[in-house]
């Protein structure tokens, strides 16, 4: 073994290998893989070898779509076979709801380029005669589903790596991690110390033993699962071609053939977290014992739905641990907080998955930043809320839910509430209807009193339309309230705060007691936050953005912060309050305070330290919701005097609060894009509509050049409005837009606009399409609704009311 390398990889199951082969593809040669027992020793040689494209967010099953076509690369670099079955799969849908869910699935892959297509009973009875159809609505067909050998697979990356240069210790255990001062890395192993400038976790199962060797606390969690393979059956020998794969949801299986027989594998209700104190380090090829009792319901399911299963004997049961994150994506990139800490981990689909991570943690490490917004799937989507416990009830849920629908507009219970504000029984007291996000809970809207405070889960609008309309209604007609916790806050201080502010952001800094909206840009000129600026002192500023891309973001700031003169702190759960709404905001605000809150003394995008009702606060002239607003800040605990405060002066003037499905609605009468949705490492500002907030007169700052590129020569997509002729649905995200029966462009958000009375969609479309009333259609559960673009907002369009 090296004593010195540039990457070592702990881990050889098939996401370590990944790495490793990558690293090479992408010019990386002098890296070597460390591994415990012999390759595959964790959770990938009990592998049932299946895989597919399908995932809820874009990149992550383009990502899918490259590992599973990479497949055959691997095989010629190699010359070893991944034994390869490309079969095709269908995924059953045996009501409305989930027939819903599929043509949603299937209207995003238009754009992604995927060839899947919804079929009938009768076409999957053609495509797989072993399944009984009773009660089948229809189902979508994934020709890209497959399986393969997963021991070959994992080999053949492996050799494909060597080849390329790269070095195998096999029965080589690290025991400790050490960092040093230059940032790179000392490993001790059973085989002596190697020095490393970076270090990457793809230690699967033992995950998370390999992030406590650096003092981390990795959110993911072993669980127990199980596949059983049967004897020979004659259904499935006696055809001279393949059977496709099968995923019946409502009987939480998948189903192969192997061989002669079949494999059927279930996510069943009465699952069980493994090794909740830690993985064994002598955990060896074994497997857990079986619990066949935890998974007879589903077998009886399975038998009703493919009924030569019943007669059909089982040749082997098989349960193994993998490793889960709370929501299942892996967990890919540098560790915020440490130098040269990389993860690939917590893969639970190792064959679909395994090369798209391998291929962005390598673009990550040598060309220092992913080809493609991979948030889904960034480590630093996650943040130090997740305690252990958080995460096991978040691993076994997302586990129970393996087959279940994903709806746009449903909040999963487990682990819940965790993260409160002072403010969290004032709003239960008003029949409150709790989301979360980061942990945190905030208010999506208020149930009328006697309804169920409960938001019915659906594609379609849901019994949360006719409130969340009323709260629209309220901001708009009089004035609204509105917790400002769910925002990321920062406090940049220092000599060289505005310098370094200047240098990571593309719009110049504001003056004194003023704001500035700006985009932070990658080297690349992609889209990395979406901040609003305050300069509250002469070296004192506060940053907002996204509350959910704390980790992501704070960890931008620590890689580029110089070693004195600025200083940042977080704080985020420090800082709360409200903001309010609405053409009756100031009357509100000028009664709570001694301060002139006029248009003259106060104008829109100006900040003052004002005393509000008993408390002292930061109030920003400023508000989401497009309307005439400000948002206040104090203390944590001065939260609740605040809102007295507030309340007691605003009854008279129709005061109401207002959750978070109001304040999205609200934004999109006037086109404002949401982090993630409208803003992400995806886009740039040239296409987004942010360069009209990129100072070019600045002549240095990160992503400037790209930035001017673009002005230079504008990019061929752009982001748009679009009024649509919905029916009972409105967009969420990822429809394709439609012109002339051809797909040219897709949805980055929408939904209704209450106020406006509007559905409404924002998407990106070809530059040369976007003009006023410009007629196209948007795809929303398989119909196809007219839109017409707007190019002005729908509330408020020359800003009058916001400025006013
Ligand atoms: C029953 C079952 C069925 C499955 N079916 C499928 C399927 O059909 N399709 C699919 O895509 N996925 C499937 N999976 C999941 C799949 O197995 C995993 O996604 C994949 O194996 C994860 O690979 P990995 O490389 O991340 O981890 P692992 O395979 O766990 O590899 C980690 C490696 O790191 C080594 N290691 C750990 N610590 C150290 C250390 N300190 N020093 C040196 N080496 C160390 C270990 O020895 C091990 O070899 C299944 C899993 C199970 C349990």
């Amino acid at each position: 073994m090296k004593s010195q390398v540039r990457v070592a990889v702990i881990g050889g199951g098939v996401v370590g290998c990944s790495v490793l082969y990558h690293l090479t593809k992408l010019g990386w040669s002098d890296v070597v893989l460390i591994e415990r027992s012999e390759l595959t020793s964790g959770s990938t040689w009990h592998a049932a070898g299946g895989f597919h494209t399908l995932n809820s967010d874009p990149n992550i099953a383009a990502l899918q779509g490259y590992t599973i076509q990479l497949y055959k690369e691997l095989e010629e670099i190699s010359g070893q076979s991944c034994g390869l079955h490309h079969v095709g799969g269908i995924t059953i849908a045996t009501t409305p709801e989930r027939m819903d869910f599929l043509k949603a699935e299937r209207a995003k892959h238009r754009h992604m380029g995927l060839d899947t297509e919804i079929v009938g009973p009768a076409e999957i009875k053609k495509l797989s005669p072993i399944v009984n159809t009773d009660g089948v609505l229809g189902a979508l067909y994934d020709p890209l589903d497959g399986h393969l050998d997963p021991s070959g697979t994992t080999h053949a990356y492996a050799k494909a790596a060597r080849l390329q240069g790269a070095e195998i210790v096999l029965r080589n255990r690290v025991l400790e991690l050490n960092p040093r001062a230059d940032g790179s890395w000392d490993l001790v192993t059973e085989q002596g110390t190697i020095r490393a400038e970076h270090v990457v976790n793809a230690a699967g199962l033992w995950a998370r033993e390999v992030g406590a060797m650096a003092g981390l606390t990795l959110p993911l969690h072993p669980m127990e699962h199980q596949y059983l393979v049967t004897d020979d059956i004659p259904e499935v020998y006696e055809r001279d071609t393949e059977l496709p794969h099968v995923m019946d949801p409502a009987g939480e299986s998948y189903l192969r053939q192997e061989g002669r027989g079949l494999v059927l594998g279930l996510y069943e209700q009465a699952c069980e977290p493994w090794a909740v104190d830690g993985t064994p380090w002598d955990f060896g090829h074994e497997l857990l014992p079986d619990k066949l009792d935890r998974i007879l319901d589903g077998l009886e399911t399975a038998y009703e739905r493919y009924p030569c299963l019943e007669t059909a004997g089982i040749k082997r049961l098989l349960n193994g641990p993998f490793t889960f994150a709370p929501d299942g994506n892996p967990l890919v990139g540098p560790v915020p907080g440490l130098r040269n800490y990389w993860c690939a981990c917590a893969v639970m689909a190792g064959f679909s998955q395994g090369g798209g991570v391998g291929l962005t943690l390598a673009e990550w490490m040598i060309e220092g930043e992913p080809s493609r917004d991979v948030f889904a799937m960034d480590v630093a989507r996650l943040g130090d809320y997740c305690t252990k416990p958080y995460t096991r009830a978040k691993v076994v849920e997302n586990y129970q839910r393996r087959f279940a629908i994903a709806y746009p507009n449903e909040e999963l219970p487990a682990g819940r509430p965790f993260h409160t504000t002072p403010a969290y029984g004032l709003w239960q007291a008003q029949g409150a209807v709790f989301g979360a996000a980061y942990g945190m809970e905030h208010v999506n809207y208020f149930a009328p009193e006697g309804e169920d405070r409960f938001e019915t889960p659906s594609f379609r609008r849901s019994n949360a339309f006719a409130p969340v309309g009323a709260e629209c209604r309220a901001v708009r007609g009089a004035v609204g309230i509105n917790e400002i916790h769910n925002f990321g806050k920062y406090e940049i201080t220092g000599p060289d705060a505005e310098v370094w502010l200047n240098r990571i952001m593309a719009n110049r800094m504001p003056g004194q007691g003023r704001i500035a909206l700006t985009p932070m840009l990658s080297p690349r000129g992609k889209l990395i936050g979406d901040f609003t600026v305050a300069k509250l002192g002469p070296e004192r500023f506060q940053a907002t953005a996204s509350y959910a891309a704390q980790a992501y973001h704070l960890r931008w700031f620590q890689a580029h912060l110089p070693e004195s003169g600025v200083e940042i702190r977080n704080v985020s759960l420090e800082r709360l309050g409200f903001q309010i709404a609405g053409p009756k905001a100031r009357e509100l605000l000028q009664r709570v305070t001694r301060a002139d809150v006029s248009n003259t003394a106060f104008p829109f995008l100006s900040a003052r330290e004002l005393e509000v009702g008993l408390v002292p606060a930061t109030v920003c002239r400023i508000s989401y919701t497009g309307d005439l607003g400000y948002e206040i800040y104090v203390a944590a605990r001065h939260q609740v005097a605040l809102y007295e405060a507030l309340t007691a002066a605003g009854r008279d003037l129709g005061l109401r609060p207002f959750g978070m499905r109001a304040m999205m609605s609200l934004r999109l009468e006037k086109s404002f894009g949401a982090w993630l949705r409208e803003y992400k490492p995806d886009y740039t500002p040239a296409e987004t509509g942010l360069d009209r907030f990129v100072s070019f007169k600045k002549t240095d700052f990160i992503g400037r050049d790209a930035a001017l590129a673009a002005r230079d020569t504008p990019p061929p997509r752009r982001l748009a409005t679009f009024v649509v002729d919905a029916a009972d649905a409105d967009v969420w995200a990822d429809e394709p837009i439609w012109l002339d029966g051809q797909v040219v462009g897709f949805v980055t958000s929408g939904g209704y606009a209450h106020a406006a009375e509007k559905s409404v969609a924002l998407g990106f479309v070809p530059r040369e399409l976007i003009q006023e009333g410009a007629k196209f259609q948007i795809e929303i559960l398989g119909d196809l609704r007219p839109a017409a673009l707007v190019t002005e907002p729908l509330f408020d369009p020359k800003g009058e009311r916001m400025r006013g």
